[in-house]
């Protein structure tokens, strides 16, 4: 039989260059991980691929989800924003012996671990500090001075989590973190 794939359950307070970690890694191809795609019903970004960043919902299709079950979890990160990860993205792909990753908030990434225990490792992916932390969602340039203001707000509360996380890792420097982060994944897939 197969052994079953592990779950790697990544955290970090938008901003905090979890996207751009993670891509790294998937690009590199030298561990077998598979990205779980989470629906949410926010509004693409610009060059956000529906099926790909995120399977893009309704509000509707959304909570149609939620009451069929289809969710192993789902949180309301901003007022009137949904996120969830699909049962579908992960239970064929752990079963086939594939290793998935999970790019959910703090309260998301607590709850999968708690359901997944020794099967689930989670990262919180730190900023080095909240000012460097709005310089750079200020540089992304995708959200409003509202929106970024709403998110270092959420950053600080969601730092309070970091010790209930397997691993923090702080994102100083990109390639460090990078390296930081593959090798905590690499011992944990052959564990
Ligand atoms: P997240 O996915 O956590 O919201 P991103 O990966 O989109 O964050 O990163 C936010 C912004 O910060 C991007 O513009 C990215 O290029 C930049 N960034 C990521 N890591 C670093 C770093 N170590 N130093 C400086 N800028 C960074
Ligand atoms: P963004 O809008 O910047 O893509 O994501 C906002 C937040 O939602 C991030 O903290 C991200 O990790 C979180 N998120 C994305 N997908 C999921 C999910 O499936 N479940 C939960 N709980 N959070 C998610």
């Amino acid at each position: 039989m197969t052994p079953k794939g592990k779950l790697i359950i990544i955290s970090a307070p938008s901003g905090c260059g979890k996207s751009t970690i993670i891509g790294d890694i998937m690009d590199r191809g030298t561990l077998d991980l598979q990205f779980s795609v989470s629906a949410t019903n926010r509004k693409p970004r610009p060059g956000e691929v529906d099926g790909v960043s995120y399977h893009f919902l309704t509000d509707q299709q959304f909570h149609d989800l939620i009451a069929e079950g289809a969710f192993v979890e789902y949180e309301q990160v901003y007022p009137g924003r949904y996120y969830g990860t699909l049962r579908s993205e992960i239970q064929n792909r752990v079963d086939a012996g594939h290793n998935v990753i999970l790019d959910i908030d703090v309260k998301g990434g607590i709850n999968v671990k708690k359901q997944f225990g020794d099967d689930a490792m989670s990262i919180f992916i730190a900023p080095p500090s909240i000012p460097e932390l709005r310089n750079r969602l200020k540089a992304r340039g995708s959200e409003s001075d509202e929106e970024i203001a709403q998110r270092v707000d959420r950053a600080e509360y969601e730092m309070t989590f970091q010790p209930e996380y397997d691993h923090v890792v702080v994102n100083d420097m990109l390639q460090e973190a990078i390296g930081n982060v593959e090798n905590l994944m690499s011992s944990f897939i052959k564990g």
